[in-house]
This record gives C-alpha cells, structure tokens and sequence, in this order.
C-alpha cells in the first residue's frame, strides 16, 4: 500500500482502506482503520493504526448492518475521513492472495457484473472466516509434584511432553497411544495443564511419487510436454486431444503429480462433480489419497474445512464444478479442465460466465499452463490452436488396442417404428441379440420422463406450464405434470380447461420412461433401469447404479445425457440413439457441434472393455452432415465445416457475441425498458444490435424476458459499450438488465 498520499485534513490517506463487499453495486467503500492503543509507537497528535493488510476480510458497518468485505487497497484519495465509518474487525482469516484479487477485477470486467458480486465467490462460506474452536491440549510445566502416582503410561506421556511442547488429546493418543482418560488424570493431579491449542488447517494429503501406469509413446510424449510446461514459470494452454479411453486422464495424472511435487496447487474442473466417482477412485489409485473436492453438495462443516485448507495450502489438489475456480489459492500452478467443450461449464446465473474461458484467463494472469482435454473440442478451442495460441497434444488411439464402436445410422423412413412406438425393428433386434451374448446394452434418448407434451384429444389443447413459455412434461413414475424450466408440478386435469371433455388428455412423443415401457414389452425378462435426473439423486445414487451395472445386475441402461458422461462399462457393447436428429433443428450456430459432441459422447460408452462396441442412431435424415461425420469418424472433416461455417457467417469465435437480457414480473415494465434501451442503442461501425426480440422462453419461472443481442468483431472493446449502453438509462426498478458475454444458451 502506498503511504504518501494524504487526505484533505493532512492525515495519511493509508488510514483509510477500500473494502469491497458482497453487494451488487459497481464501486468499493472506504473505511477508517481504528487506532491501536496497544501500539507504544503512538502519540496523542498520531495514534498508531494496524493496518489490514490487502486481501484481509474484515466486518465493517453498512447503514444499519454489519457486513464483511474484503480489503481491495488503500483508501480512495479525496474522500473526507470525518464522513467515514471505522471497520469493526479483521477476521482471522488467511487474507485473498493477490492474483485471486486480480482475477475477480478481471472477471467483474469480463462479463460487466458488480465486482462485489464477484469478490462473493471466492468467499461462500461464511463460517470458514472465523478460527476454528481450539481444540483441548495440554503441556508439562515444571517438574511433576510429588505424590503423584506414576503408572508406565503416566510416565510415557510425562517423557513424551518433557520437551514442553503442548500437543492435543488426539495427538497424544496417535502418537503414544495414551487414552484421554489418562491425560486427564495427570491433568487433575496437577503433573500436567491443559493448554488448547488451534486447530491446524485439514490436509489432504496427496502423494506425487507414486509409480503411474507404463505409458503408451503419444501418452509419454504429452506426459513429457505438460510435465515441462508445470516447469516452466508461464502461462500456456494445452489441448489434450484424445478420443475417449485414450488415456487422456492418465497423462494428466502425470502434470498434476509433476506440480504436486514442485509443492504447488492444482485445480482440476470437471464439469458434472455428481459423476466423479469413477475418476476419485482413479485418482486415490495413482495418488494414494483424496484431492479436496468443492461442490454444492458438501455439507456446512466440509465446506468451512475445504475453504480453509485451500487458502492455507494444505490442499495441493482441488477438483470441482466451475466454482471452484474462485477458491484463493496461494499458489496455484497448474490448472485442468476435463471435458472442456462441456456447456455445463457455464454459469447461467448470477454472475454469468464460462468456467473454462475464466480458467484460461486466470492461468494467463498468473503465469501458469493449464490442460483442457476432450475428445470433442469445442470449435473455439479448436481455432485456438489453428492460430497457435495453443498448443495440441494428440493421443489418436483407445488405449489397450481397443477399437472405436462401429456406427451406423438406421434409417426410419425405411424401417419406422410401429404407429404410437419409437423404437425401429432393427434396434429392438440389435438390442435383444447383444443381451443374448451375456453383453450389456444402452438405449439413449435426452429427454426426462414419459413424453414431453400432452395434448387433449377432443380438442387439441396442450398443457402448459403457468410460470413459463414451455409445455408440460408427462412424467409416470412420479404421476405429475412436470415443467422443466421451474419444476411447478400438477396433476393431468381431469377435464380438459379449454374444451371440457374428461380423461382427454394423452402423452405425445417420447420420454426415457416411454422408451422403457416400449423396451419391456418388446424384450420381455430384460434387466432394465431408468437413468435420469429424476431417478438418481446425487453422486451416491449414480455410483449405486454403476455398481449395479458392473455386478451385472443392470444389462439395458435407458437413460438421459446422465449416462453420456464418463462411466465406464466394460460389458457394455451396444448403444442405441432413440432420436439422433432431436437437438439438429432449430438450434443456434452451435446446434451441429453441440450434437456431434452429444452423440459422439455417448458412442463412446460402447466397447470400452475387450469387446468391440456397436453404436446404432435411429434417424429421419441420415444424411445430415453430423451423423455422417460420425459415421464416417472424420470428427476433423466436420469442424473444419463448421469452422468454415462459422467463419463465412461471422459467428464466434470469428466475432464476439453478447446476449442483454431484461426480465421482470410486469410484461409492460419490461416491454418499456425493451423501449429505452433500443432508443439508447449506440450506433457504432461494425457493431451489429439486433432486438429487442421476444426468446423463445419468452416468460420464464414467471418473469417475461425480452433480448437484444450484441455482435462485433473480435478486437472490438465490447465490455465498454455494453457498459456505456446500460449504465446511463433509468429503466422501471422491477426490470432486471442481466448481460452475457459469449451466451451459450439462445432460449
Ligand atoms: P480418457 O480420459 O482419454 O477417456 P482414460 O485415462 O480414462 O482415458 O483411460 C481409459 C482406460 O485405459 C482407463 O481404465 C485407464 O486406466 C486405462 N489406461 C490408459 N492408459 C493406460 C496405460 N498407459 N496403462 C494402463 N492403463 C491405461
Ligand atoms: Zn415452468
């Protein structure tokens, strides 16, 4: 902090710190720093202030409230000190590390939000601030007072703290083996005195030297590559390309073990933390312990821990959702995301932003590599690399010889399924003919519960959901109507509202319960389950049902994309897509990618153990450039079309796109700021505005949403017209403005 400005009553302006707090307003607060009458350097005319440090979190008062914030740097010049309030207190905390405080600065610029909004992020756990309660200890003072009765254990522990050294109850019993009781005893006997002492941050322990797997050539050479790049003081970006079963997870074992033993951290984002049961197992396997995992699913106490750990270091590998990357690492050196071309990696609200992109940045800003892996890159990720702003590492081939699924399309103009059914004759065949063998099969339709519509067969009435623009879902496991969007639930009405008529209503289209049902008729005496959203809850569930799937209890897995991601079934030889054209139509300028990556995902289930995999996508339109890249595996031939697409349309990564969203409860409030900002739109050169336009969810979960989007070209400061464009205009106050820098979703 720099000392030499002075405020306007001549007092040193480092009395004052700027404290940033959790509130969704654009600027920081001032504070004055208490002066500290323990301090003997203090004199009536200058009292001696202690200083909080950068980075500390303090408690400060706010109107009428206590809030804690974090101190961002010295006071502001110029602001009257009589006016400022003092902070309360500095919270015994380790203070937020420089870099992660860039980051936020970086991030709130990034994506325009309140940078106290983002500043929260790195600090969700309340309780993790304040010092742990100590724990009981006790330490020898002096030489034991006489009549106190001396048993061998007695003695042993005497000896043991003879060094003076106090150590807790636990430490006694684990070091020498002494019970409580016995400490106690010679605590009440005068021979010891209890002393607490802190409670030291938790570990997780984690073992860089363990021997991985004997690699494959293209596995060491991109072992090799990343084991120099955590070497080397500096940011670079790695892509691991590799199909599924390639290793991929092995040779970045390799980096991690190579930053873990250079004493730094690590973080690895996954994008789905409820199906990382199979990946912890891997990683206890070559590391010999448990990487800190941060999710929303820990409980208050292994969040607090968690939190603390990583910010005292004792945490050499974190692995989580897009959060975790907020976590204030001291010394972060090594940063990877799996599975990057994954939109779960998106935040969609609140601060709105792409965990990934905000991975690359944050190692850019400190200086460190980071490994995105996939087996189908995202085209952005891909273009990075034909510009060589990253660099590619290929492992072409399935580990252990084994050979990528066969795919083919079958045809449905050709052999469409029975009237009111979905699955083909072929299909069914295939299926039935794999569970024959002893082998295990997967059936694979994105769409939760029976059927995604019901219709009123009087009088054609759908049933839509009262809060949003979408139609009830049909779900018959739990009997309700279900809305996808904000899980309002009903009963089917037993008279049709529009029409009258009784017990109308029928499901239309196909949902995995559906296909179910259709899969138990037609292959009687199948051991089947559903997989879904609905039907697993959490990582405990999902790590049953792999269980269930491996002990060969479970041989027809019919499921959602829940089953797409990472499992590995090494019996699991055939995989059926019910509906490979849902996602093509209609979509945004990633809908082709997103279904290549989609099914290309799920393929990669199928033949992962000793025998050869089938994949088999039921199609109307077989000849769609997507399923015939599939087909063909010519994964490089289609996104070099969609680049060339991409490019000849002027889409990212060719352009920058933002999406500005207003919603609100009142239709006329929201239609009027829809107005306001239209007026204000900025004509700019090369800045294309388009709206406002009503989305497709033109009300959702109640609010009615109207969109404009933003589209320039890539060096365009884009932020700053968005920021000069929103900030100014008074809009109703029941009308939220949200932005989205590089927006995934178009609905
Ligand atoms: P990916 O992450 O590319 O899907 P994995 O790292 O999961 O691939 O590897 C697929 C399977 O092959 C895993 O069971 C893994 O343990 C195994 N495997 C990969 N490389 C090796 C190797 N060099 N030696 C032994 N097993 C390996
Ligand atoms: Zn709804």
């Amino acid at each position: 902090m720099d000392g030499t400005n002075t405020d306007p009553d001549g007092l040193p302006a480092i009395w004052t710190v700027r404290v940033r707090l959790p509130l969704p307003v654009d600027a920081d607060y001032d504070y004055l720093v208490p002066s500290d009458p323990t301090d003997p350097t203090a004199s009536a005319s200058v009292p001696a202030r202690a200083v909080p440090g950068p980075g500390a979190f303090v408690e400060v008062p706010l109107g009428t409230g206590v809030r804690i914030g974090i101190v961002w740097g010295p006071g502001s010049d110029g602001v009257e000190r009589a006016k400022l309030r003092p902070i309360l207190r500095v919270l015994p905390a380790p203070p937020v590390p420089e870099a992660v405080r860039r980051f936020v600065d970086w991030v709130a610029r990034y994506t325009v939000s309140p940078p106290g909004m983002v500043a929260r992020m790195v600090a969700p756990v309340p309780g993790a601030l304040e010092a742990p309660a100590p724990q009981p200890g006790v330490r020898r003072v002096g030489p034991v007072p006489d009549g106190v009765r001396l048993t061998p254990m007695r003695e042993r522990v005497l000896r043991h703290l003879a060094d003076g050294v106090p150590r807790t109850l636990a430490d006694l019993k684990a070091e020498i083996g002494a019970s409580a009781a016995v400490v106690r005893g010679l605590a009440a006997a005068g021979a010891v005195v209890s002393s607490d002492l802190p409670v030291p941050p938790r570990r997780f322990p984690v073992d860089p030297h363990g021997i991985g797997p004997a690699l494959t050539a293209d596995q060491q050479d991109a072992a090799d590559a990343l084991r120099g790049a955590v070497r080397r003081p500096d940011y670079s970006v790695h892509l691991l390309d590799g199909v599924t079963g390639s290793g991929k997870t092995e040779v970045y074992f390799e980096a991690i073990a190579e930053a873990v033993a250079a004493g730094r951290q690590v973080l690895v984002l996954l994008p789905e933390i409820a199906l990382t049961g199979q990946w912890l197992g891997r990683f206890g396997d070559r590391f010999g312990g448990a990487p800190a995992a941060w999710h929303s699913d820990l409980t208050g106490a292994r969040r607090r821990d968690t939190w603390r750990a990583v910010a005292a270091g004792t945490a050499p590998v974190v692995v989580g959702a897009r959060s975790a990357l907020f976590l204030p690492f001291p010394d972060l050196g090594l940063i990877v995301v799996d599975e990057e071309h994954e939109a779960a990696f998106k935040q969609e609200d609140g601060v709105i932003y792409n965990a990934r992109d905000m991975a690359v940045a944050r190692a850019h800003l400190d200086a460190i590599p980071i490994v995105l892996a996939s087996a189908t890159p995202s085209i952005e990720t891909v273009v990075n690399v034909g510009q060589d702003r990253y660099r590619r590492l290929a492992l072409p081939d399935r580990f252990g010889g084994a050979r990528l699924p066969e795919m083919a399309v079958i045809d449905l103009r050709a052999t469409p399924p029975e009237t009111g059914h979905f699955l083909s004759r072929p299909l069914l065949e295939a299926v039935a003919e794999t569970l024959a063998r002893g082998e295990q099969a997967m059936l694979f339709l994105n769409r939760r519960g029976y059927a995604p519509l019901a219709i009123c067969r009087a009088c054609g009435h759908r049933l839509q959901c009262p809060n949003c623009t979408a139609w009830l879902t049909v779900h018959r496991l739990v009997g309700r109507l279900i809305c996808h969007h904000c899980d309002h639930r009903d009963r089917t009405p037993h008279r049709c509202p529009e029409c009258g008529a009784e017990d109308s209503f029928a499901p239309v289209g196909p949902g995995v319960e559906r296909i179910a049902e259709e899969a138990d008729r037609a292959l009687p005496g199948a051991n089947w389950t559903i997989v879904s959203s609905d039907t697993l809850h959490g990582p405990k569930a999902i790590a049953t049902m792999v269980e269930q799937v491996q002990r060969r209890e479970i041989d027809l897995l019919i499921g959602t994309q829940v089953l797409a991601k990472g499992h590995h079934f090494p019996d699991l030889t055939l995989v059926g897509v019910v509906d490979a054209d849902l996602g093509l139509g209609g979509g945004d300028f990633r809908a082709f990618e997103r279904t290549y990556q989609l099914l290309h995902q799920v393929a990669g289930r199928a033949g992962r153990g000793q025998r050869p995999g089938t994949v088999l996508l039921q199609s109307y339109q077989p000849e769609t450039p997507v399923l015939q890249a599939l087909i063909r595996g010519d994964r490089d031939g289609f996104l070099a079309e969609q680049i060339d697409d991409r490019q000849r349309g002027g889409w990212p990564p060719f352009s920058r796109l933002a999406a500005i969203i207003l919603s609100g409860p009142n239709r006329e409030h929201v239609l009027q700021a829809a107005e306001i900002l239209a007026r204000a739109a900025p004509l700019v050169d090369g800045v294309q505005i388009l709206g406002p336009a009503e989305p497709p969810l033109a009300v959702l979960r109640g609010r009615h949403r109207r969109r404009f989007l933003i589209r320039c070209g890539r060096r365009f400061p884009l932020q700053d017209l968005i920021r000069s464009w929103i900030g100014p205009p008074k809009l109703p106050g029941s009308v939220r403005v949200t932005v989205d820098i590089d927006p995934m979703s178009f609905v």
